[in-house]
């Protein structure tokens, strides 16, 4: 008689703080500091659209090294900011749209570019102020809040929300942009930096999203989709 191949059991999944912990025991985080700097924070996000880390970064030196300060990227030709960013990819789209971002951040922030205010604002203010800006969704709006100024936002990027629903923590329809308030309720403020680099390097390294590696996975005995 043949043997009927036992079914794998769904296991209770594991919640975020447990997540956490058993992914930086498995490789530590980088520390980190607040830069105090939401413009850059926008600008780099803008850049880093659909593109790699390094093109993203070789655009953002271009950048640096053409023009003494964001008035001259503002006020630069088009044609100019496009050439200059090429190695960052969809410059035709990224110049006009970098600077529409930055017409409006200096009419709102005024000529000295002071964003001082967003670190006193209510964190749902800052986050309705940020998104009021051309481009900017709530992905953009969490990064620049945690990464530039270490107020608890928690961003959302393809991997995060991949690996966020594969371990149950959210439903398979649950969107990214509805994902954002759904995870930061499930979890104290000071771990959503945690949360946010843990998981993405896991998305990277391990639960990509052709053929997720679960038989080296660390989450793999309460991990919901796991094979
Ligand atoms: S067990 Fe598989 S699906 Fe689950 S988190 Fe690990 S790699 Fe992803």
């Amino acid at each position: 008689m043949n043997a009927v191949p036992r079914q794998r059991r769904v296991p209770v999944p594991l919640r975020p703080t447990a997540i956490i912990n058993r992914l930086i025991k498995e490789a530590p985080l980088t520390p980190w500091r607040a830069t105090n700097d939401p413009v850059t924070e926008l600008v780099l996000t803008l850049l880093s659209q659909n593109t790699s880390d390094t093109n993203s970064g070789r655009a953002f030196q271009q950048l640096l090294k053409r023009y003494p300060d964001w008035d001259a990227v503002l006020e630069a030709p088009v044609e100019e900011l496009e050439e200059t960013i090429r190695p960052g990819g969809l410059a035709r789209t990224k110049a006009p749209r970098m600077q529409a971002l930055l017409a409006m951040l200096r009419e709102r922030l005024g000529p000295e570019w002071d964003a001082s205010r967003l670190v006193d604002m209510p964190i749902d203010e800052a986050k309705r102020w940020l998104t009021e800006l051309p481009g900017v969704g709530p992905k953009t709006a969490a990064c620049v809040l945690l990464f530039s100024l270490g107020r608890p936002a928690l961003p959302v990027d393809t991997h995060v929300h991949r690996v966020a629903q594969r371990l149950g923590l959210i439903g398979s329809r649950v969107s990214a942009v509805s994902a954002h308030d759904l995870l930061e309720a499930q979890m104290p403020p000071q771990r959503y930096y945690a949360f946010h680099v843990a998981l993405i390097r896991h998305g990277r390294r391990v639960c990509h999203k052709q053929r997720p590696r679960c038989h080296t996975c660390v989450l793999r005995d309460r991990c919901p989709s796991g094979s």
